[in-house]
């Protein structure tokens, strides 16, 4: 039996070779990538799909460049230090599996799933580590039962704090990296004539408790205009962003940027 339940009637989803059928002979295919589509049609057509191909290649290639990697480290710290010896983890908004595949390994966790809403972006994360479950699906409604996970983990996602909790044993965490004050401050210089911080949201209620905040800051060059390119693209701002703007970008021969991030831990609070 795999954690994933049925998106029809929430029975759980056993895997088979090339499909993941429920005890009601609901029956889902596997790609040929080796995820499964779980998001209702019904879903499908409310929202957007993700993210799009450029920015998952942007993202992809500029992830796969390092210029994170310390970030991914200390994400691996913060979860090496609550993991149980079995551990089951959800990467909601997983994307292209980079965090995802980089956790599992070197955390060692046992069973690890990945959801996104884009297909595109699970193509990649299927392929480069076929031992991780990936499905396409809404962080609002996840493929998952009651408290199923021991640990949830949203990067740069969106954050459906009702629907974790509903995921997560009582005993659960809720590890999140978000952009703090200064995040690519300079790159925003460089584009816009009246940058504007970031404004961090931290969140404390009945829902989840704050146990750790981790702030990282650090400077990185970028010294190729493809690179640039690829963090522009993959940032909110590529959406945002007048072609006169983004063209001051595209001049650029190097870009020193600061990126500056907080790895939070939340505690579910049990009921
Ligand atoms: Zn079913």
């Amino acid at each position: 039996m795999s954690c994933f339940v049925c998106p029809v009637c929430k029975s759980f989803l056993t895997e088979q070779e090339r499909t993941y059928n429920c005890e009601n002979n609901h029956c889902f295919d596997k790609s040929k990538y080796n995820y499964v589509n779980l998001l209702m049609s019904q879903q499908s057509s409310q929202k957007r799909h993700g993210d799009d191909k450029l920015q998952i290649q942007s993202r992809r290639n500029f992830l796969n460049n390092g210029y994170y990697s310390s970030l991914c480290d200390e994400l691996c710290k913060a979860i090496n230090s609550i993991k149980k010896s079995s551990c089951i983890l959800f990467d909601i908004g997983c994307g292209e599996g980079y965090y995802t595949a980089a956790v599992k390994k070197s955390c060692n966790i046992e069973s690890v799933y990945g959801i996104d809403i884009s297909k595109n972006a699970l193509q990649y994360a299927a392929r480069a580590d076929r031992s991780i479950k990936y499905a396409v699906a809404s962080a609002y409604q996840l493929p998952f039962s009651e408290k199923s996970a021991d640990i949830l983990l949203n990067i740069f996602a969106p954050c459906a704090y009702e629907e974790f909790s509903r995921v997560l044993k009582d005993d659960g965490f809720l590890v999140k990296v978000v952009p703090l004050s200064e995040h690519l401050w300079e790159l925003k210089k460089a584009i816009y004539n009246e940058p504007y911080k970031n404004k961090p949201e931290i969140r404390n209620d009945d829902l989840f408790t704050l146990i750790n905040v981790q702030e990282l800051k650090y400077s990185i060059t970028i010294d190729s205009k493809e690179d640039i390119f690829n963090l522009f693209t993959m940032t909110p701002y590529y959406y945002k962003t007048s072609e006169q703007d983004a063209e001051k970008l595209l001049k650029l021969e190097k870009l020193v940027t600061t990126v500056h991030f907080a790895i939070e831990t939340y505690k579910k609070v049990g009921n």
